[in-house]
């Protein structure tokens, strides 16, 4: 499972070169299209790809719908949706730019609001960017399908009767990750900010940080406490809240350890090959190719602001 879960990062971080050596078999399949309900109005779309997660939450005044995978997959989760509802798409949040979070924004008809923090919207608005921002599919006419409502810090959405609330907690996995609350079922979603159990990808390019991340998610669990039970990650599934918990944890103990060690004089590679979670923490992993990225990245960010 955990090698599932790493090979569904790799490739949603557009490394498949890596996966392909490391296969000999080749590609691993995409994970099947799986519907899970969640509670009476929301439901998480898994797989159809090697991409992130969908939410449909379905509310009094239409479906809010999150994140959308890669391109191509606009028709397979319109028939998903359509299964559980007739109810129109009345806004689509994109968790952050990349291709497999943003990649059917157009494919899903007209959607009068797409939502996404100020610093997504302007990856997905770079002239020129690596393939996994996906600045190059909102160019020319599909620049409609650009993010048109943003926000700063937090903001919150009427959809009906219905109330979302988006928040940014501070960079990580990128500069631009939206936390999305649905207050009424206290459920909460943070994109690839808590995409698994385990080390993240982390996308330099567009403002993200291995340093940061301990404390953006800490204040992300200072920021929902209280108001959380369940939250869904950007790739696996929705655990309880105590798990995001954890997981400020988690990182908050390797990047203690990582500076120990750069006090101690360790090599990154020494810290790669020996750290281990402690047993309450086991549930995360710690596992390659982003292990070894992780920690070379908070070394040279802690050296740098040293
Ligand atoms: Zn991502």
């Amino acid at each position: 499972m955990l090698r599932a879960v790493a090979l569904s990062m790799l490739l949603a971080v557009g490394v498949l070169s890596i996966v392909i050596a490391a296969q000999p078999g080749g590609l691993p399949p995409a994970p099947p299209l799986r519907l899970e309900q969640l509670d009476d109005k929301l439901y998480v779309l898994h797989g159809g790809c090697m991409c992130g997660n969908t939410l449909f939450y379905v509310g009094d005044g239409g479906v809010v719908l999150v994140d959308t995978k890669v391109a191509g997959q606009g028709a397979a989760i319109l028939d998903q949706l359509r299964n559980v509802t007739d109810k129109p798409v009345a806004m689509i949040i994109n968790t952050h730019t990349h291709f497999d979070h943003t990649g059917s924004n157009g494919e899903l008809g007209r959607v009068e609001r797409i939502v996404a923090h100020e610093n997504a919207r302007a990856s997905l608005m770079k002239t020129t960017c690596a393939p996994v921002t996906n600045c190059g599919a909102f160019k020319g006419e599909n620049e409609r399908f650009l993010p048109n409502v943003t926000f700063s810090d937090s903001r919150t959405l009427e959809v009906g009767a219905d109330r979302i609330d988006v928040h940014y907690f501070g960079p990580g996995h990128t500069d631009g990750d939206t936390w999305i609350v649905f207050p009424d079922i206290r459920v909460a979603m943070g994109g690839d900010l808590f995409g698994a159990k385990g080390v993240p990808y982390i996308d330099t390019e567009n403002g993200g940080t291995a340093l940061g991340y301990d404390e953006t998610i800490a204040r992300a669990v200072a920021g929902l406490e209280g108001r959380v039970d369940t939250v869904i990650t950007g790739h696996v599934d929705a655990y309880p809240w105590d798990d995001l918990v954890r997981y400020a944890e988690f990182h908050r103990h390797l990047e203690d350890n990582v500076l120990a060690a750069i006090d101690a004089g360790r090599t990154p590679d020494d810290v790669a090959a020996d750290y281990v979670p402690p047993d309450h923490l086991a549930d995360f992993s710690f596992i390659e190719p982003f292990a070894s990225n992780f920690v070379q990245l908070l070394y040279s960010e802690a050296q740098a602001a040293r």
